[in-house]
């Protein structure tokens, strides 16, 4: 059967690690997977705290998710993946949960997921990644 990997990308992080490049490769090679890249803009939370009105019209929300795509695609591209095995996707709102709610539904055998941002040396672990590895129904692959 086909294995379904999950890689959700921080289009905000300025590099991606070769690492996470090599190993989603790598993965995906092993059964010809099916590669789904999630990009998630956490705009909600701020939003909201404007008020409803102001969530019901948002008119730029269009043009974000045009440019997070725009942005997705251009990441993609360092990958190299058969394109027809490639899938992206945009969702608004909590990144962990959207990564955790796509996870479900298409449904991923293996996240592969970065431990935390190349610049954020303090940390283990970032709070997105962690929240992944706790709830995730699969397997996850951290890449550090
Ligand atoms: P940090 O706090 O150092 O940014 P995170 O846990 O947020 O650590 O990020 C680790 C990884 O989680 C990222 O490399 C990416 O794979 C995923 N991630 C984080 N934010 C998002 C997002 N908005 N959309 C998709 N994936 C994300």
């Amino acid at each position: 059967m086909t294995k379904i990997i999950l890689v959700p990308i921080d289009i905000s992080e300025t590099e991606l690690t070769q690492r996470v490049i090599a190993q989603v490769e790598a993965q995906a090679r092993l059964d010809d997977a099916e590669v789904h890249f999630l990009t998630v803009l956490p705009l909600y939370p701020y939003y909201a705290t404007l008020g409803a009105r102001y969530v019901a019209d948002l008119p730029v929300m269009d043009d974000l998710e045009t440019d997070a795509m725009k942005k997705l695609d251009e990441i993609v591209k360092q990958f190299a993946l058969p394109e027809d095995r490639v899938h992206k996707h945009f969702a608004e709102g909590a990144p962990k949960d959207k990564i955790l709610e796509l996870a479900k539904t298409i449904p991923a055998d293996l996240i592969i997921i970065s431990s935390h941002r190349p610049d954020f040396t303090t940390y283990l672990l970032g709070s997105t990644a962690a929240a992944v590895v706790r709830h995730a129904e699969c397997s996850v692959l951290v890449i550090r």
